[in-house]
């Protein structure tokens, strides 16, 4: 079975093929506009711009520390 799953980048609304091994937490670069994103979730597949969510780790360990 193999499945596409398309996410479409916030930036530019292009829509990007998912490789089938790639888990939320990798970055992807988007092939129209060049944004660098982060895959947030699979279901439903979604990307974040990676800039937001190294902005939210960074607050993360803040809080943790
Ligand atoms: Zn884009």
């Amino acid at each position: 079975m193999s499945t596409v799953t398309v996410a479409v980048c916030p930036e530019c609304d292009n829509p990007i093929k998912l490789r089938s091994t790639l888990m939320p937490g990798q970055l992807v670069k988007c092939g129209q506009c060049g944004e660098i994103l982060s895959l947030l979730t699979l279901t439903p597949p979604t990307f974040t711009w990676a800039s937001e969510e190294f902005d939210l780790v960074q607050k993360q360990k803040r809080d943790l520390s």
